[in-house]
């Protein structure tokens, strides 16, 4: 075997062999792939999947990498060698409801389809029936048709990537050679050893499948995926399908109220459940046999879907086995892949929990982001960053693994918190959450309060908000607007201790921060600013504040869900030289938001520094004590009110809290949850990073060029930004408002020109504004649509509901309020 390599892929299953052929499509040579066993007929999960892709998903990211998949399989499959055999059936896919409940949640997939630009349609049980002709659709509401899925047989889709990137020698894949440890050298992989020696490379890549855990730990590296049991079978020849040819005519099906999925052999028929106990296996504890990825079938964890589907397709009740297996593949907490580098070990990236649905598009996406420096998507929910620092532990991977096997095919509400290993990270004075009667939804690990059940007795002193029904009124209580409103007219207290803190000093941290953020960061002591972290080409990688403390001495604060991806961000462009240090120091404060128009009169009579606008003006911080406590206080609000952020050493956290509840009675002050925090910053127009703003956009177009100092010497993605400003915006996220203000939407929704087929955008962030009595969605349009006046329609639920693009903020654009 060769010695050295550029790029090592460790794992030749489909997601190593997508990864080789992308990499050599964009010119790389000098790729070798490794793999334990045997090529293509793998001892992973690849050879193993009956195929079914599906590429529909409520992420747009994961929707683009499974439409990227469809592309290159058949992309391959086209250019194919002579004698390959074929690989993709493009026979489209059925999602068949049966409950009222299943058929909304299908009609809220086409409107999610129509936004990520998926084709796709409902049609009626007779349809149903045309196109599957042996399922019984008489109980049917009707399916979900997406006429571009597949079905795949992954082993010979892993044959055809592998020969096109064997071709002219770019890369050079070896069976039956083990990686038996990675050498990690000044905290960068170099090489692999393997029994037939070393190999040196200047990146590998870890597509090792239900094995990434046990690489992971050979570099230092979480891979956080557990590996789960799945059951499966196939038929011997249906006489109902006697005389059919076709390997795949009828869509694949998913029967999701059943677990159940389907798919057709040519005249038999394969289905696979999720019907059962979540059967998960270590990582560590795969055998070390012929099939260490089958495992024994367990018939008694398929009774109860043999019944279901006898029902569904009453071919298979009388219908003898050909083929019945218990196969592995990877569930992670959260149910998403896991790509990318760490900064702490530089040169190792990982690919793992990929299923064969997405594998060709993340193949693409990581030879984009080797090649090129980043990919062409954003990829932060599919990150090896995001994860918080509990979320590697065995427990919490084998939690919610669990919860993501059994949950599979749910309909999920979008608010709905985990009910699983909760209560990990509590701010100090989580009691007094309690105590109001908190309803608890989880952030990072965080447990926070959404509304307070306390704040009931407030309805009666504010505006009723509009009811709501149905999906929207899930995880919402009239009691977010009771909220929103006292803080606006009074003053709120918001727990803010989930927040990302961290503290960048050295003699070049100024240097390193002008680097690396877009707005000026040279600025006297105590100045906060408002800055994105761009990308090389422009896009938006964070969205944060940095507040200057001490002429060496910064903190960076930024989300509590995206906080550990711009750590990473700043740690991978962190000189190597020590005149910056970084830290996290998230536990080390609590942070308490205290906005309103009264803010002034709770915190001055328990402060003895000057608080008013002309000694503590807006976007400046200061340390200041409150009562007894040291605070850092920063005088900014997501909120769009008077007020303050107050952060104490956490030991100090629950007397903060209750300092400033104390001297807040005498003012109406009231506890504010999460529901009315969105509210206030959407009125205000503050984007939120993940939704309104990420790395598929730019300041620009985001309406943050006010936040962007070209002229202030050279930063990450000036020069994109520059060009840009050069060539002319084409789109401008927009604020929107309905003209019936009780129609309530929850975000990701298409926006269509008044009777307009293709969709213009889709809605980034929706709330209703309790201030502004406006029911608000923000998106992105392109200018012909973006000026204030412009009608548009934006579909739920099966109706168009008029709109109309406003300008924007809708309250207080003149920031009086921030600024009194
Ligand atoms: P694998 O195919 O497991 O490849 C990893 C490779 O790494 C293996 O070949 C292994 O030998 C190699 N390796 C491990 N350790 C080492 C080492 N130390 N040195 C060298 N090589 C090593 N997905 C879908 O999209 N649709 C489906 O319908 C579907 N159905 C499924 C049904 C079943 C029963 C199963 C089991 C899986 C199914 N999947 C499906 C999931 C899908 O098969 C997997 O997600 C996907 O194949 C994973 O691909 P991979 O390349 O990451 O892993």
């Amino acid at each position: 075997m060769q010695d050295q390599a550029r790029v090592v892929i460790i794992g030749g299953g489909i997601v190593g062999c997508s990864t080789a052929y992308h990499l050599a499509r964009l010119g790389w040579r000098d790729i070798v792939v490794l793999d334990q066993g045997p090529l293509f007929h793998n001892l992973g999960s690849s050879s193993h999947a009956p195929g079914l892709m599906f590429q529909h998903n409520n992420s747009k990211t994961v929707c683009t990498l499974a439409r990227w998949s469809v592309e290159t399989y058949l992309g391959a499959e086209r250019l194919a060698p002579a004698g390959s055999g074929r690989s993709v059936w493009q026979v489209g896919s059925l999602e068949i409801a049966h409950s009222p409940q299943r058929w909304e949640e299908l009609k809220r997939k086409l409107g999610n389809s129509r936004a990520w630009g998926l084709e796709a349609q409902l049609i009626g049980p007779g349809e149903v029936k045309r196109l599957v002709p042996i399922m019984y659709t008489d109980d049917l509401y009707g399916a979900f048709y997406v006429p571009s899925d597949c079905d795949v047989k992954g082993e010979v889709v892993c044959e055809t990537l592998a020969a096109h990137a064997q071709k002219d020698g770019a890369a050079t894949f070896y069976a039956n050679t083990p990686v038996t440890g990675v050498e990690v050298k000044g905290g960068r992989a170099v090489a692999v050893q393997t029994p037939h020696g070393r190999l040196q490379a200047e990146l590998i890549v870890c597509a090792a499948g239900l094995w990434g855990p046990v690489i992971g730990r050979m570099a230092g590296v979480h891979v956080p995926l557990t590996p789960c049991q799945h059951l499966y079978v196939k038929t011997r020849p249906l006489p109902e399908l006697a005389g059919e040819t076709e390997w795949v005519r009828h869509p694949v099906v998913r029967d999701q109220d059943q677990d159940m999925y389907y798919r057709q052999y040519a005249n038999a028929y394969g289905f696979g459940s999720y019907r059962h106990d979540p059967l998960l296996v270590p990582a560590d504890e795969l055998p070390h046999n012929d099939h260490p990825a089958i495992f024994p079938f367990t018939a008694q964890h398929f009774e109860e879907s043999w019944e279901d589907a006898a029902h569904r397709i009453p071919a298979l009740a009388k219908a003898e086995l050909d083929l019945q297996f218990n196969g592995l593949f990877s569930f992670t907490p959260d149910g998403n892949s896991i790509l990318g580098e760490t900064p702490d070990v530089r040169g190792f990236w990982v690919a793992e929990a990929v299923w064969v649905t997405h594998a060709g598009g993340v193949g693409r996406a990581l030879a984009e982001w080797l090649v090129a420096g980043e990919p062409s998507i954003d990829l932060r929910e599919v990150d090896v960053n995001r994860f918080q620092l509990h979320m590697p532990s065995a427990a919490f991977v084998r939690a919610r693994g669990e919860r993501q096997y059994i949950e599979v095919y749910d309909v999920i509400h979008q608010l709905q918190p985990p009910a699983t290993a909760r209560e990990l990270r509590l701010a100090p004075y989580h009691a007094r959450l309690q105590a109001l009667g908190a309803e608890l939804f989880e952030s990072a690990g965080w447990e926070k309060a959404q509304w307070y059940s306390a704040n009931e007795d407030l309805l009666g002193e504010f505006k009723p908000a509009p009811r709501r029904a149905g999906w929207a009124a899930r995880f919402w209580s009239p009691t977010i607007g009771a909220e929103h409103q006292a803080a606006r007219e009074r003053v709120g207290l918001f727990d803010l201790t989930a927040f990302t803190k961290i503290e960048v000093t050295g003699p070049g941290a100024l240097g390193f921060l002008q680097r690396l953020t877009a707005n000026q960061m040279d600025r006297p002591v105590g100045s906060i600013t408002y800055t994105s972290l761009l990308t090389p080409r422009g896009g938006i990688r964070a969205d944060l504040t940095v507040t200057r403390l001490g002429d060496e001495r910064f903190w960076v604060l930024t989300g509590g869900g995206s906080g550990l991806l711009d750590l990473a961000w700043l740690r991978f462009h962190a000189p190597g030289d020590g005149s910056v240090h970084i830290q996290n120091v998230t536990s080390a404060y609590a942070a308490l938001g205290l906005w309103g128009p009264r803010a002034r009169e709770v915190a001055q009579p328990i402060c003895e520094n000057d608080l008013s606008n002309t000694a503590f003006p807006y976007m400046t911080a200061q340390q200041i004590y409150l009562e007894y406590l040291p605070v850092t206080a920063l005088r900014i609000s997501y909120a769009g009110e008077l007020g303050w952020e107050f952060y104490t050493p956490t030991e100090y956290g629950l007397r903060l809290w209750d300092t400033l509840w104390a001297a807040g009675q005498p003012h109406g002050l009231a506890a504010v949850g999460g529901g009315a925090f969105d509210s206030l910053r959407l009125e205000k127009g503050y984007r939120l990073w993940g939704s309104d703003i990420h790395t598929e956009y730019n300041p620009l177009e985001a309406g943050l060029g006010f936040a962007v100092r070209l002229k202030k010497g050279d930063f990450i993605g000036r020069e994109a930004l520059a060009q840009i400003k050069a060539h002319g915006l084409t789109r401008k996220l927009c604020a929107m408002t309905f003209d019936d203000p009780s129609v309530a939407i929850m975000g990701k929704e298409p926006i269509f020109a008044p009777g307009g087929e293709q969709a213009l955008g889709y809605v980034t962030s929706a709330n209703y504004g309790y201030s502004v009595g406006q029911s608000i969605a923000y998106g992105y349009l392109p200018l012909e649509h973006a000026a204030p006046g412009t009608p548009v329609e934006i579909y739920y639920y099966g109706q168009r509901h008029p709109a109309r693009v406003r300008p924007e903020p809708l309250y207080d654009p003149e920031n009086v309020k921030l600024k009194c």
